[in-house]
């Protein structure tokens, strides 16, 4: 199974899971076009994709998801709470399929499984991905980890994880007040510091990749997610764990994950740019 962030941030998230068969895109907060050529860029076929998983209705992550579904004929799937809040801002001219936390599916060879974040919305979710004996986690847009998101982690060979903001560079950044006290409550997004704390609990179990996601461009830097991730992993006896950055700008990957079997995880081109980049 692979991964490719074709891209992440407080201004547009879209993420591709691909099997030799079949692709899912996960959110769409960029243009279609965008979407197509950053699928293109990182070697993958959108011919595969087979549909669409919202996590939840902010525009970061759905601005392109009714485009996106009528070029590339895709089925939607969110839950019911987010469809409801899509339903005018999506438009018309694809198939609706409501989806439930807990409730686990197959699209083509891979299994998705929804679970609940928390976080300000209707009905958010995160999603775990199995296929080739694989599986992979993503969670971004969660004010705390709750138990659903820990046990996910716990069983994931790839995580995907909110790492928003600095904690220091929020509270003195030019965001107002009432901004600052959402994005820090237990429904708006993880610090570089909470994720980190998250990540070394993780690190007790098979995870081999941690992609670092959905920064804030004004209240973090890639430089300070990077060092609270590997030090935490560090102190946690797990420096082999791969740390990749995921950026707004650059699409990261194809990153290969396999199995528990095999805990190597190999990383392409872009992916060891991106790392080094930070
Ligand atoms: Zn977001
Ligand atoms: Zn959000």
């Amino acid at each position: 199974m692979r991964l490719t962030v074709l891209a992440s941030g407080s201004s547009g998230n879209a993420f591709l899971v691909s099997t030799s068969t079949t692709s899912i895109l996960v959110d769409a907060g960029i243009s279609a076009k965008r979407v197509a050529c950053a699928i293109t860029d990182a070697g993958e076929d959108a011919s595969d994709l087979a549909a669409v998983f919202v996590t939840h209705e902010h525009s970061d992550h759905i601005s392109g998801v009714g485009p996106v579904a009528r070029r590339f004929n895709l089925p939607v799937h969110a839950t019911r709470g987010t469809l409801r809040a899509i339903n005018r801002r999506a438009g018309d001219g694809f198939t609706r399929v409501p989806i439930a936390p807990g409730e686990p599916l197959s699209v083509g060879d891979i299994t998705v499984s929804p679970f609940s974040t928390s976080h300000d919305c209707a009905d958010p979710v995160g999603y775990a991905f199995e296929a080739d004996a694989a599986r992979l986690v993503l969670a971004t847009d969660l004010g705390v980890v709750g138990s659903a998101v820990r046990d996910q982690m716990a069983r994931a060979d790839c995580v995907v994880l909110e790492f928003n903001h600095d904690e220091r560079m929020l509270v003195d950044g030019p965001y107002p007040w009432p901004l600052k006290q959402r994005i820090m409550s237990n429904v708006g997004h993880l610090s570089n510091e909470t994720a980190a704390r998250e990540l070394a609990r993780a690190a007790d179990h098979p995870v081999s990749t941690v992609v670092l996601a959905h920064l804030s461009e004004e209240n973090n830097k890639p430089r300070l997610a990077y060092e609270a991730a590997a030090a935490a992993l560090e102190a946690a006896g797990r420096p082999d764990v791969a740390v990749l950055l995921a950026s707004q700008k650059e699409p990261l990957g194809p990153i290969e994950i396999t199995g528990r079997s095999d805990r190597k995880c190999t990383r392409s081109r872009s992916s060891e740019r991106v790392t080094s980049d930070s």
